[in-house]
């Protein structure tokens, strides 16, 4: 299935793994072996690989990203990291409002809006991730709670300069749960209920060109069913994004276009 406008991005989520060295071997053996990936290649890293790594891959088409950031340009914030920091170390994207960072930092939806003003402020590509609880899935209330996530992280930001925001559906009873993937069908209707609700919050024409990826249990067995929906443009891998030989092959995967 070819996504017509939108281009397929996967996007590796280190999460808190790797020393600088050994994101520097992965990403060293990975240009070559991705060289011929139909996707574009994302990994967001933890902060200290963000400088070596975008170093390291001048010339090649992957691009280095965070997995977090500030909603302040700076100021007396102790531990916490500037958006302009990010792209000096050459980070080119950035990834707001993980499940993780909602569970165990508690961040809200209005938080994760001011950060998704920052970066587009300074030139960040803002990857906003979303998704419902097993209990909210259960007691029917997906698309209600997808729509709240949308309309409060992407509050009063001007329809236009979101053309380039990636949206990352994981459902939280599926990340790092092993065999717990959505399968694509269930994916593929939550993409088209964030697409559906993107088209009225901003214009169809915005929200035809905003890349959905799904994220959730991603494996180099599900990858490539899940990227033939016709709303998933992409993925966002945690756990199978570490293995070299796992996340080489999905992104060599080119059974979604052909
Ligand atoms: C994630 O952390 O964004 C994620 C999807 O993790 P996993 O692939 O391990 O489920």
């Amino acid at each position: 299935m070819i996504h017509s406008q939108r281009p397929c991005i996967i996007t590796g989520n280190w999460k808190m793994y790797k020393t600088i060295q050994e994101s520097i071997d992965f990403v060293k053996k990975l240009i070559p072996l991705s060289a011929s990936s139909p996707s574009k290649i994302f990994l967001a890293v933890p902060f200290t690989s963000i400088q070596p790594l975008a170093k390291e891959v001048v010339g090649s088409p992957i691009l280095i990203g965070a997995q977090n950031m500030n909603d302040a340009s700076e100021g007396a914030f102790t531990g916490e990291v500037a958006a302009r920091m990010l792209r000096d170390a050459g980070a080119t994207f950035v990834i707001l409002g993980h499940s993780e960072r909602r569970r165990l930092f508690k961040e809200d939806n209005a938080f994760i809006n001011r950060k998704v003003k920052r970066a587009i402020v300074e030139g960040l590509r803002p990857v906003l991730c979303l998704g419902e609880t097993r209990e909210e899935r259960d007691e029917n209330r997906t698309a209600e709670v997808l729509s709240t996530q949308l309309k409060e992280c992407l509050a009063g930001i001007e329809p236009k300069s979101l053309v380039n925001l990636i949206v990352a559906y994981e459902p939280i009873w599926a990340i790092g749960a092993g065999n717990q993937s959505a399968s694509p069908e269930i994916a593929q209707d939550a993409h088209l209920i964030c697409r559906k609700f993107l088209s009225e919050l901003l214009t169809p024409e915005i929200a035809e060109q905003i890349v959905i990826q799904y994220g959730g249990s991603v494996t180099p067995k599900n990858a490539s069913d899940l990227l033939k929906q016709p709303d998933i443009d992409g993925l966002l891998i945690g756990g199978a994004s570490l293995s070299l030989e796992s996340f080489v092959e999905i992104v060599n995967d080119r059974s979604h276009i052909d």
